[in-house]
């Protein structure tokens, strides 16, 4: 298991929705966008932390993203 962060750059997301096919947590938005389940937005950037063993999805959808929008690093507890 793992605990790891997803940031979007809502900026660069262009709607392509390559993502979604390698990890269904990635959901098209109203705004055509993409969002993530319990994920908190600041501006043109959404982010959501999760502890799971879903991490290669994760990364799988972020290398998909043809504008390299999104973000995955891992966190620590401390
Ligand atoms: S693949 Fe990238 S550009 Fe496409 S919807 Fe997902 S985050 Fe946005």
């Amino acid at each position: 298991m793992s605990k790891y962060e997803i940031t979007v750059d809502l900026e660069l997301c262009d709607g392509i929705f390559a993502c979604l096919v390698r990890d269904d947590r990635f959901e098209e938005s109203e705004d055509g966008l993409v969002t993530l389940p319990d994920s908190d937005r600041d501006g043109d950037e959404l982010s959501a932390v999760f502890e799971d063993d879903r991490l290669a999805d994760a990364e799988d959808a972020a290398a998909a993203c043809p504008t390299d929008a999104i973000t995955v690093r891992e966190v620590s507890d401390s």
